[in-house]
């Protein structure tokens, strides 16, 4: 790990845990609760303490506390975090598991994400997010509607320049879109993408204009998803992510541009540095 120190409160929420799994499972088992209650809980699990360490060292790559390179020790993850290694040693295993992090000669790094696999994980999360759109379109509830109203006037009131937060609404405007198409696989499915975005440091919400952009974007999908048309709403999911994506290409000549006037011409360019 590099001499940088994680600081503040980090967060996520709404990723996929093994708990959410397993709350499915145990679901089957006859029980009072109507199923709606039951589903309710399945969506949305009690972190335990790993899905915390997972999620918190998430969202410090995509905060730039961690980069590609970095060692991750057992130790000073659970010394900053204040828990005993049980729990960051669960963690650790499973960013393994997805690729988060990797193995070299000096021990657990965290991994660089290709062009390729960002490109894959845009292609799936537009077609995605388009279906969402459109099951919500058919499904969403009043309550949901509220739900995606609420998120985009917490949009609206973000200073455009505060970058990180921008990106946490982002995220539970998302969440919220997944939870209206009412399908559970599509949301945990969605949720799951959205921590493999965490994986990228910085976020394209740091380019300007963009902020303002996606608010608009935003808008557009839920006032289809309002007026009942699945059609429409698809049709601007999609274009939102396509948005997203350009703006990360951006995003990427620009870091690599600053990368090697700093490291210079002859050393192969950090991507994500
Ligand atoms: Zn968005």
């Amino acid at each position: 790990m590099s001499q940088r120190h994680p600081r503040g409160t980090l967060f996520a929420s709404g990723h996929t845990t093994p708990a959410g799994l397993a709350t499915l499972i145990t679901a089957r088992k006859p029980v009072s609760k109507p199923v709606k209650a039951r589903a309710a809980e399945a969506a949305n699990p009690i972190p335990s303490r790993a899905d915390d360490v997972y999620a918190r060292l998430l969202q410090a790559i995509n905060d730039g506390r961690f980069r590609p390179g970095d060692r991750v020790l057992e130790t000073e993850i659970a010394d900053w975090l204040m828990v005993s290694r049980t729990p960051v040693r669960e963690a650790l295993r499973r960013l393994e598991s997805e690729d988060v992090l990797a193995r070299a000669t000096q021990g657990l790094t965290v991994a660089e994400m290709g062009e390729d696999e960002l490109f894959e994980l845009y292609d799936l999360r537009e077609a995605l997010e388009a279906t969402a759109a459109e099951f919500a379109a058919h499904h969403a509830t009043a309550g949901d509607l509220r739900e995606l109203q609420r998120v985009l006037e917490l949009e609206a009131h973000v200073p455009q320049h505060d970058n990180l937060s921008m990106a946490a609404v982002n995220r539970t405007f998302h969440i919220a879109l997944a939870a209206a198409s009412h399908n559970r696989y599509l949301s945990k499915t969605l949720n799951a993408m959205q921590d493999a975005f965490l994986r990228l440091p910085s976020t394209t919400f740091s380019m300007g204009g963009r902020p303002g952009k996606a608010l608009e974007e935003h808008s557009k999908i839920v006032e289809a998803i309002a007026a009942r048309d699945p059609a429409a709403a698809a049709r601007h999911a999609r274009a939102h992510i396509r948005a997203s994506r350009r703006t990360r290409i951006r995003l990427n000549e620009q870091v690599r541009k600053l990368a090697s006037e700093r490291d210079g011409p002859g050393k192969p360019p950090k991507v994500w540095r």
